[in-house]
C-alpha cells in the first residue's frame, strides 16, 4: 500500500470540480484516506512549492496557489504515487491527454487543477506538511 498528498488547486475547487476529481480517484482503484479543504497563505504555498523558489514562475505559482481555497487529500493504494500522476497528466494542459485531470478541465499551466506528488520522499514530505498522523485513516 502505497500514499501520496494530492491537491485540487483553486480552479478545480471554484469550478466545482471536487467530486469529479475525487470520482475519478476512487473509479481507478485510490481511496481517501484524509480530505481537508483550507485556505494557503503565501508563506503556506511558498513552503510547500519550496523546491521551485528559484524558478522564474514561482511568484505566479504562489499567487494562483493562494488565489482561493483549495482541497487537500491523502490518497492510498497499490502504486497510488504514479497512478494518481497518470489520473492528472502532463503540468502543461496543452500537452495533457484527453481522459485525464488536466486534458480534460486545465485551462493554463498555472490553473492546472490539481497537484500530486512526484516520488516516495516528496509524498511522506507533502503528507505531513497538511495532515497530522491520527488525521489519515
Ligand atoms: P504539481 O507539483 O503542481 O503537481 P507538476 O509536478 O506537474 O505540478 P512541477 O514541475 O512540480 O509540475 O511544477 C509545479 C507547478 O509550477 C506546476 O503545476 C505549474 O503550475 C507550475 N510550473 C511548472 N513549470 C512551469 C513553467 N515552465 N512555466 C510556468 N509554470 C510552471
Ligand atoms: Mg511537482
Amino acid at each position: 500500500m502505497e500514499q501520496t498528498l494530492s491537491i485540487i488547486k483553486p480552479d478545480g475547487v471554484s469550478r466545482n470540480l471536487v467530486g469529479e476529481i475525487i470520482r475519478r480517484f476512487e473509479q481507478a482503484g485510490l481511496r481517501v484516506a484524509a480530505v481537508r479543504k483550507l485556505h494557503l497563505s503565501a508563506r503556506e504555498a511558498g513552503d510547500f512549492y519550496d523546491v521551485h523558489r528559484q524558478r522564474p514562475f514561482f511568484g505566479d505559482l504562489v499567487s494562483f496557489m493562494t488565489s482561493g481555497p483549495v482541497v487537500a487529500m491523502v490518497l492510498e493504494g497499490p502504486g497510488a504515487i504514479a497512478k494518481n500522476r497518470d489520473l492528472m497528466g502532463a503540468t502543461n494542459p496543452k500537452d495533457a491527454a484527453k481522459g485525464t485531470i488536466r486534458g480534460d478541465f486545465s485551462e493554463s499551466i498555472d490553473a492546472n487543477t490539481v497537484h500530486g506528488s512526484d516520488g516516495p520522499q516528496t509524498a511522506a514530505q507533502e503528507i505531513a506538511f497538511f495532515f497530522a498522523r491520527r488525521e489519515i485513516m
